[in-house]
C-alpha cells in the first residue's frame, strides 16, 4: 500500500481529535469529584476516586499533546497520594489541589501546547526481494563452489568471488541479495570485516551479511558483528541452517507479524498505542475491558501484553496475577505502561509477573523497540520448546496438541479433517551409505518441501526419527490423498546430492479422515495402519485408510531409486 503511513497518521490525528473533544468532559468530571470532596472529613474513598481521575488524565493528556495539563494532573495525583498515605488532607495540600483544579480547568479550554509525544516510526516496507543473486566471497574456491551448489538447490542465484578485489569490483557495480563472506579471505581475521566496512555501505544498502569463519571464538564473532554482519557460521557449514537464515533475512520466509494485546481503560490511549504498534508492522488488538482481553487470550495468542497499570475494574497488577495463574501463560511477556514512577509500584508490578515498566507518555520508537524485542524473544523461546531442532517442524507432542484442538473444531463445523503419516523408505540405507549428516540433510529437505507445499493452516510435525505427520483441516479424504501423493512424487524426483554422488529417496504414507474416525487415537491409528499397508505393498506410495472401503489411491510404483546411487 503506497500511502499506508499517511493513513496511519490520519488515524492518529482522528484519535487526537476525539481525545480533544472528550477532554472538557474529563475535566468537568475531575472538577465535580473535587467539589464533591466536601469541606472537612473527606472519606478516603472519595480521595481515591479523585486520584484515579487525576491519574488517568495525567497519563493520557501528555500523550495527546496537553503537556501542561498532564503535568498539573500529575501533581494532583502525587499530592492526593500523599494525603492518602497520611490519612488526612491538610490545608496546604487542599489549597494546592484547588489551584491545580483551576489550572486544569483553564488548560482544558486551550489548544494543546505540546507536539504529539508520539513520533510515528517508519512503516515497515513489505517490498518483495528483488531477483538479485547471493554473493559468495571465499578464497577457498572448492568451498565457495559447494556453497553455490547447495544454495542453487534451494533456488538462489549465486555469484562466486575468490578474492577481496574481485568482490569489491562486483559490489561497486550492483547490490547483491545477500553477502556470504569468508572472515579472513586467507589473509587474517580483519579482511572480511574490513571489506564490509570500507566498501559496503550497509546503512543504506540493507543487504544482509553472513560471515563464514573457521574461528569459533567470541572475539572473532564480535568483530564480525561490529562490522555489520547479521549472522555468523563456522566451518564446516551447517547448510540447512544457512539456508534457513538466508530465507529469513531475504524475506523468503516471512514470519507472521508480532501479535500484541493492548489494554487501557482510556479508549483513545489504547487505540493510540495500538496504531503506533501497527505502524511498525505489528498485529494489535486493543481493549478497554480487561475481562474481554482475558477472554480473547487463547484465540488471539498474543506475543506481548501491553497494559495500563491503573484501571478501575481490575488493575494491571491484578490482571497479570490472573494471567499468571494459568501455566500456559507463564512466560507471556507483560509490559506495564503507566505515569507512575514510584519504585514501590514498579517492584509490586514486577513481583506479580510483569516483565517491564514503561512510563507514559512514551515515544513511538521507544514503545516499538520495547514491545518488539520482548515479542521476538518470546517467539524464539516458544518455538524452541514447540519445534524439533533438526527440521524446525513441530514436535510429536505439539502436533498431537494441535490435533486435539483442531479435531473437535472440525467435528463441530462438520468439515472433514485428514491426518497423514509419512515415513521415509529404507532410510537406514541412506545413513549407512552416505553417513548420518547426509541423512539429516534428507530430513531437512523433506521438511522444507512439506512447509513450502502445504497451506499455512495445515500442521506439519516430525513425529519420530524419519516419520512425519500432517494435519489437513477442511480437506476431504480423496483430496488429501491426492495432495500427499503429489508431494510423494515430487520428493521422489528430487536429486539428493552427496559430494560427487547423487541418489533419490522416497517416502510412503497413510491417510485417514475424521469422518470415519472422530476420535483422535482412532484417527492416528488408522493413518498408521494405512502407512504400513503402503510399506507392505512395496513402498513409495500413499494408501487411504481401509475403513472407507473404497479403492486405494496413490501411485502403485514400486520402490524405485530409493537408496540407489549413480
Ligand atoms: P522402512 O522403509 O521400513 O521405513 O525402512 P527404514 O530403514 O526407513 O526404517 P527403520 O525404522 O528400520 O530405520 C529408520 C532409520 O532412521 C534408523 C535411524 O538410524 C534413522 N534415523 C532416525 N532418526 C534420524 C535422524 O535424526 N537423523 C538421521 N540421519 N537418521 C535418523
Ligand atoms: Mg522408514
Ligand atoms: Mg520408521
Amino acid at each position: 500500500m503506497p500511502n499506508e503511513g499517511g493513513q496511519r497518521q490520519a488515524q492518529l490525528d482522528r484519535l487526537r481529535q476525539r481525545y480533544a473533544e472528550k477532554l472538557p468532559r474529563r475535566v468537568a468530571e475531575l472538577r465535580e469529584a473535587w467539589v464533591g470532596l466536601g469541606a472537612d472529613h473527606e472519606p478516603l474513598e472519595r480521595l481515591r476516586s479523585l486520584m484515579f481521575i487525576a491519574h488517568s488524565l495525567a497519563g493520557s493528556a501528555s500523550t495527546f499533546g496537553y503537556v501542561a495539563l498532564g503535568g498539573c494532573a500529575r501533581r494532583m495525583e502525587i499530592s492526593l497520594q500523599q494525603a492518602l498515605d497520611q490519612g488526612v488532607l491538610d490545608d496546604a495540600n487542599k489549597a494546592l489541589l484547588g489551584a491545580l483544579v483551576d489550572d486544569i480547568n483553564e488548560l482544558g479550554n486551550a489548544p494543546p501546547d505540546g507536539g504529539l509525544a508520539m513520533v510515528l516510526g517508519a512503516a515497515r516496507s513489505h517490498e518483495e526481494p528483488d531477483l538479485a543473486s547471493v554473493f559468495v566471497v571465499d578464497d577457498d574456491e572448492a568451498l565457495a563452489q559447494e556453497i553455490a551448489i547447495r544454495l542453487r538447490d534451494y533456488g538462489y542465484a549465486v555469484n562466486i568471488f575468490v578474492s577481496r578485489r574481485e568482490a569489491e569490483e562486483a559490489l561497486a557495480q550492483r547490490r547483491p541479495l545477500a553477502l556470504l563472506l569468508d572472515m579472513d579471505l586467507g589473509k587474517g581475521v580483519h579482511e572480511g570485516p574490513q571489506l564490509i566496512e570500507q566498501h559496503f555501505k550497509l546503512e543504506d544498502s540493507n543487504v544482509p551479511v553472513i560471515m563464514i569463519s573457521i574461528h569459533e571464538g567470541w572475539r572473532a564473532r564480535l568483530s564480525a558483528l561490529r562490522a555489520g554482519a547479521t549472522a555468523y557460521f563456522t566451518k564446516p557449514i551447517d547448510f540447512p541452517g544457512l539456508v534457513e537464515t538466508l530465507d529469513r533475512m531475504t524475506g523468503r520466509s516471512k514470519a507472521a507479524p508480532f501479535r500484541i494485546m493492548v489494554i487501557d481503560d482510556v479508549e483513545e490511549l489504547a487505540q493510540h498505542h495500538a496504531e503506533v504498534l501497527r505502524g511498525a508492522g505489528m498485529e494489535v488488538r486493543a481493549f478497554i475491558d480487561p475481562f474481554e482481553a482475558l477472554d480473547q487470550l487463547a484465540e488471539f495468542k498474543p506475543d506481548v501484553l501491553l497494559m495500563d497499570l491503573y484501571m478501575p475494574e481490575c488493575s494491571g497488577t491484578e490482571l497479570s496475577a490472573l494471567i499468571r495463574q494459568k501455566p500456559s501463560y507463564d512466560s507471556l511477556p507483560i509490559i506495564f505502561l503507566s505515569v507512575e514512577n514510584r519504585l514501590d509500584d514498579h517492584l509490586q508490578a514486577l513481583r506479580v509477573g510483569g516483565d517491564e515498566f514503561l512510563l507514559k507518555p512514551i515515544r513511538a520508537d521507544h514503545l516499538n523497540a520495547a514491545v518488539s524485542i520482548r515479542a521476538a524473544r518470546f517467539r524464539t523461546l516458544s518455538e524452541l520448546m514447540r519445534t524439533d531442532g533438526l527440521t524446525g517442524l513441530l514436535t510429536q507432542i505439539t502436533t498431537k496438541l494441535q490435533l486435539e484442538e483442531l479435531l473437535p473444531l472440525a467435528l463441530r463445523r462438520k468439515t472433514p479433517l485428514c491426518f497423514a503419516m509419512l515415513d521415509i523408505d529404507r532410510f537406514k540405507r541412506v545413513n549407512d551409505e552416505f553417513g548420518h549428516p547426509a541423512g539429516d540433510r534428507v530430513l531437512r529437505m523433506l521438511a522444507r518441501q512439506l512447509r513450502q507445499s502445504l497451506r499455512r493452516t495445515d500442521v506439519i510435525g516430525r513425529y519420530g526419527g524419519e516419520e512425519f505427520a500432517v494435519i489437513l483441516p477442511d480437506t476431504p479424504l480423496r483430496e488429501a490423498v491426492r495432495l500427499i501423493d503429489d508431494l510423494r512424487a515430487s520428493f521422489a524426483a528430487l536429486v539428493q546430492q552427496h559430494g560427487a554422488r547423487s541418489f533419490h529417496v522416497t517416502f510412503s504414507a497413510g491417510v485417514a479422515c475424521s469422518e470415519q474416525h472422530p476420535q483422535m487415537d482412532g484417527l492416528i491409528h488408522a493413518a498408521d495402519r494405512a502407512l504400513y499397508r503402503a510399506k507392505d505393498a512395496g513402498r513409495n506410495q500413499v494408501c487411504m485408510d481401509a475403513s472407507t472401503r473404497s479403492t486405494e489411491s496413490g501411485s502403485s510404483q514400486n520402490e524405485g531409486a530409493d537408496g540407489a546411487t549413480t
